[in-house]
């Protein structure tokens, strides 16, 4: 796990650094904001740790920066005790968790594992017969032809692909599509499930209707 580590304090930067890196941390050192900056730019780590009060630019500064390109790296500010509008103006700027000096290694350790976890993406890619999903893309894709689906036709199709081969009501679709689906009727799971039938034919796919029930999305037979 590549980690940044952003401490102006020398003799801090060396402890952490040491403690982390006990911890199978590979982990970059830097001493002020500009580099903090120019090396979020020039590399992909799995967290960063990131002082406030830094020389050059501040940690609010850099994490701004950091948001303002789209990176989501996940960051940990490192805040002095007592300084509640720090912490609340760091989260708002965009960092993703702090801890207030001094603290526990054990504790910081803790942390960066758990930000690198929460930051590890879930298999982006749901497959099935000549049917594939990259959720992270937003792409289908039958064989290697591109599929074009409407927002509510991917949800549709994606709850199905998550549970393949197993019966899912359609009341479960309406829940799984909810956030778009305030008005959305059995009926309506019906008409799109007929839409991405017409769009699958040649997927290698079938959706299956268990009447009175739901729908089970297999290989054809
Ligand atoms: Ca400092």
């Amino acid at each position: 796990m590549h980690v940044l580590l952003v401490e102006d304090d020398s003799v801090l930067a060396d402890g952490l650094s040491r403690i982390l890196q006990g911890h199978g941390m590979l982990v970059e050192v830097v001493g002020d904001g500009l580099q903090a900056d120019q090396a979020l730019q020039r590399g992909q780590f799995a967290v960063a740790v990131l002082d406030i009060g830094l020389p050059g630019i501040d940690g609010f500064e850099v994490v701004r920066r950091l948001r303002a390109r789209g990176s989501a790296t996940p960051v940990l500010l490192l805040t002095a005790r007592d300084a509640v509008e720090d912490r609340v103006r760091g989260l708002e700027t965009g960092a993703d968790d702090y801890l207030v000096k001094p603290f526990a290694t054990a504790e910081l350790v803790a942390r960066i594992r758990a930000l690198a976890r929460r930051n590890t993406p879930a298999p982006t890619v749901l497959a099935l017969g000549q049917l594939s999903l990259d959720t992270s893309a937003r792409r289908a894709r039958i064989g290697e032809r591109p599929l074009e689906l409407s927002v509510r036709e991917w949800a549709v199709l994606e709850y199905l692909l998550q549970h393949a081969s197993r019966v899912v009501s359609k009341q479960q679709i309406i829940d799984a599509i909810l956030p778009w689906g305030d008005d959305l009727t059995l009926n309506a799971v019906e008409v799109y499930v007929s839409r991405l039938r017409l769009k699958l034919l040649d997927a290698g796919i079938a959706i299956r209707t268990i009447r009175g029930f739901g729908y089970m999305l297999e290989p054809a037979a």
